[in-house]
């Protein structure tokens, strides 16, 4: 059984719905970037005020910051029997960052997940969310960002034998199940 998992995906792909739902049935915690960083702009803190800019341009926030949450939050006790990394790794240097944590760790990743959705529909799904971020310029951005940054890290994934590729549109319950049949192979 997979314990220590990314999801993969595009902004709007699911992985915030999905990981919640692995974290409530499977009992691991589910670490999402952005929720954090929300949390620290909300705060108001240091870390908040150099990431905001950042998120309302649908840009990414900078490598050393969002590593530096990882690290601190895989370190808590929580962490120990497996979680679900939502919105991280985004970039290669993310990646190879958290391949050199889980070395100190000991403990390799199992499993990573690509939700893969249409760009049509994650355009379709953002503009309903309508967070603060989820304006059209903005999706526009980000949907780049994911292309150009993101995205290569399949391979980098596929490379290492980690990957597994899940269709992410229709029912629910049905993607639920195709990501756990994958976890559990
Ligand atoms: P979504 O995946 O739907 O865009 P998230 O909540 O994952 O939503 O991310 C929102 C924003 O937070 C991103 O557009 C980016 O600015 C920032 N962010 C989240 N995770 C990362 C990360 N790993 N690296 C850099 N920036 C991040």
């Amino acid at each position: 059984m997979s314990k220590r998992i990314v999801l993969l995906g595009a902004p709007g792909s699911g992985k915030g719905t999905q990981g919640q739902m692995l974290m409530e049935r499977r009992g691991i915690p589910q670490i999402s970037t952005g929720d954090l960083l929300r949390a620290a702009v909300a705060a108001g803190s240091d870390l908040g005020l150099k990431a905001k800019a950042a998120m309302d341009a649908g840009e990414l926030v900078a490598d050393e910051v969002v590593i530096g949450m990882i690290r601190e939050r895989l370190n808590e006790a929580d962490t120990a029997n497996g979680y679900i990394l939502d919105g991280f790794p985004r970039t290669r240097a993310q990646a190879e960052a958290l391949d050199g944590l889980l070395v100190d760790l000991g403990k390799p990743l199992d499993r990573v997940v690509h939700l893969d959705v249409d760009e049509e529909e994650i355009v379709k799904r953002l503009l309903e969310r309508g967070r603060s971020d989820d304006t059209e310029d903005t999706i526009r951005n980000r949907m780049k960002v994911f292309r150009d940054q993101t995205h290569p890290l399949l391979e980098y994934y596929s490379e290492r034998g980690l990957l597994v590729t899940v269709k992410g549109s229709g029912d629910l319950e049905a993607i639920y199940g195709s990501i756990v049949a994958a976890l559990d192979a």
